[in-house]
């Protein structure tokens, strides 16, 4: 495939639905990730990326680039590990109250695109929509708050609860203990490739990624699973319309 014929084609996957409305109606509980699929990733990118080094830097006396090497080289060390995701991790490590800094930045805390709309039509069609995230409580609880996310949701799951990312296998065990779903008409939405390359593993047989998880940067459709830009692409408003005036 050409250049040209690939954009063509990414241009023809965006303004198309990623689903027709007859696939869609097998699906019956929506699973997604909450940072860089419902909301924008650019929060949690300028906090770790900008506001943390800086932090650091004034705290410690030390020049922007030492602090932004020093929280690179701990975040490698325990990527994709629930320590990863863990504010209290964060805080103990550091000596830094890493869920109050998010608190002071938490305007940045925002939508993406269409997410309540889609949210909004999985109440209308009846389908579940379960929140499934690496996030810490403490992470999750201030984004709630600022967004109300949460009253358009059925339920929230951590993978701290299960004390499994969902990077493993053990945190779809707990899941499907937990919160009982059938595969076959079961959709997980994440950004976060090794997440989707996970879920595949386990079983999961309708999978979904985002191509443009943080609005500040460009979009990525570089991915092993199909994708969509945004929740726009899942909307089938005539559905939507249907139950609205029925
Ligand atoms: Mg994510």
């Amino acid at each position: 495939m050409t250049d040209k014929q690939a954009q063509a084609s990414v241009k023809k996957a965006h303004t198309q639905q990623a689903y027709s409305i007859e696939q869609w109606s097998q699906i019956e509980t929506v699973l997604l990730d909450m940072d860089g699929t419902l909301l924008d990733l650019h929060f949690d990118n300028y906090f770790w990326l900008q506001l943390m080094p800086a932090k650091y830097a004034e705290l410690y006396g030390v020049d922007h680039a030492e602090a932004h090497q020093v929280l690179k080289q701990v975040s490698d060390d325990v990527y994709g590990t629930l320590n990863w995701y863990c504010l209290d991790y964060w805080s103990e490590l550091l000596s830094m109250p890493v869920a109050e800094l998010k608190q002071d930045i938490i305007e940045k805390v925002q939508y993406r695109p269409h997410v309540k709309d889609f949210l909004k039509m999985l109440k209308q069609q009846g389908k579940r929509a379960i929140i499934v995230t690496n996030a810490h409580r403490d992470s999750v609880n201030l984004k709630m708050a600022h967004t109300g996310l949460d009253k358009l949701v059925d339920r929230i799951i951590s993978s701290h609860d299960y004390q499994e990312p969902k990077e493993s296998q053990a945190f779809w065990q707990h899941l499907q203990q937990d919160e009982p779903f059938e595969i076959e008409n079961t959709l997980l939405i994440d950004d976060s490739q090794a997440v989707l390359k996970s879920a595949k593993t386990w079983g999961f047989k309708h999978l979904l990624t985002i191509f443009h998880p943080d609005s500040q940067k460009v979009p990525n459709t570089d991915s092993q699973h199909p994708g969509i830009h945004h929740f726009d692409e899942l909307l089938h408003e005539k559905d939507a319309h249907k139950d609205d005036e029925g």
